[in-house]
């Protein structure tokens, strides 16, 4: 039977080592603070938002929201994202994504500042990924991975990792971060000829396909670890991941589990890049 790697436990360690930081920052007059910019109000982002807002009280991080109706023009957009930029008292700022459709979010992602973009949506963040440069922050569910693999005492160096998904939100980023780490990597996509076979072969798997039981049976292999980034609905309406759950818990070392894995994780990760972006800014 795998083991079960929750993410709540991984969540806490972290808020716990935050808080001191972050009280640390208020002594000094600093109060660290994320700007969350919502458009419009998609159960997914209320839901997400929720989370960040919880982990934030509970870190010491202030939350100022941006809200926009689902029908904004690009230009309210802009004006407040130059509105976050110019405000000094922001340090971070989370804007949910995908936009309603008549919005440009390339155009959305590209205005944000740098060292307010906790969240690896800036060209800046996804270079400083890729390089390795540390200069910029990845995608909160890409480190979340990593920080599960930290936590439950994971050593990847010369481990064989492969990745199904190649998006620039999680697939791309965390192969970075799993390179960085001294794995060797495969990164698998719907094109990708043999599917089964290139994941049989990991020792880690990350499924970040979007596709419940993309990750079937037949990738599973003793003696892996798997991480279920994948968030999708059942038939009956259940949340699943992207991995056939029954058979890796039958089969492999261990799993994070869907609700309840790395998904519980991203917000900690989002409160830690707000607490250095704070730190940064108040050097
Ligand atoms: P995405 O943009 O749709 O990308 C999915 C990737 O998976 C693509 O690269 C696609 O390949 C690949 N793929 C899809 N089906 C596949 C299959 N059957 N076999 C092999 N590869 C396949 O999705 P995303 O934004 O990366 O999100 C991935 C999943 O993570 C979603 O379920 C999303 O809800 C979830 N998610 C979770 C969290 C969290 O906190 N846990 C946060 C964000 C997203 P191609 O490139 O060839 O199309």
């Amino acid at each position: 039977m795998a083991q079960l790697w929750k993410g709540a436990p991984v969540a806490a360690a972290l808020t716990q080592q935050l808080i001191p930081r972050a009280q640390a920052l208020r002594d000094r007059g600093v109060i660290p603070t994320l700007a969350i910019l919502r458009v419009g109000e998609r159960p997914e982002d209320l839901s997400y938002e929720r989370g960040a807002l919880k982990r934030c009280e509970k870190v010491g991080i202030a939350v100022r929201q941006f809200l926009l109706t689902a029908d904004a023009s690009q230009r309210d957009l802009m004006e407040t994202i130059e509105e976050i930029n110019r405000d000094e008292s922001i340090h971070g700022c989370l804007m949910f994504r995908p936009l309603p459709k008549q919005l440009d979010e390339q155009a959305a992602c590209a205005a944000f500042s740098p060292a307010k973009d906790v969240d690896g949506i800036t060209a800046g963040s996804l270079a400083a990924v890729f390089s390795g440069s540390g200069a910029g922050y990845p995608p909160c569910t890409a480190r979340a991975c990593l920080e599960i693999l930290d936590y439950y005492g994971y050593e990847l160096k010369g481990k064989r990792a492969v990745v199904v998904g190649r998006s620039l939100v999680i697939g791309k980023p965390v192969s970075m971060l799993l390179l960085g780490r001294h794995a060797t990597l495969t990164i698998c996509h719907t094109r990708t000829a043999d599917l089964a076979a290139e994941c049989r072969r990991a020792d880690v798997l990350v499924a970040a396909a979007g596709k419940a039981g993309a990750v079937s049976a037949a990738c599973l292999a003793p003696g892996q670890v798997v991480l279920d980034v994948g968030i999708n609905v059942d038939e009956a309406g259940n949340l699943v991941g992207d991995v056939d759950f029954a058979a890796a818990e039958a089969t492999v070392e261990a799993i994070t589990p869907v609700p309840g894995g790395v998904g519980a994780v991203t917000t900690s990760v989002l409160a830690s890049h707000v607490i250095q972006a704070a730190e940064k800014a108040s050097r």
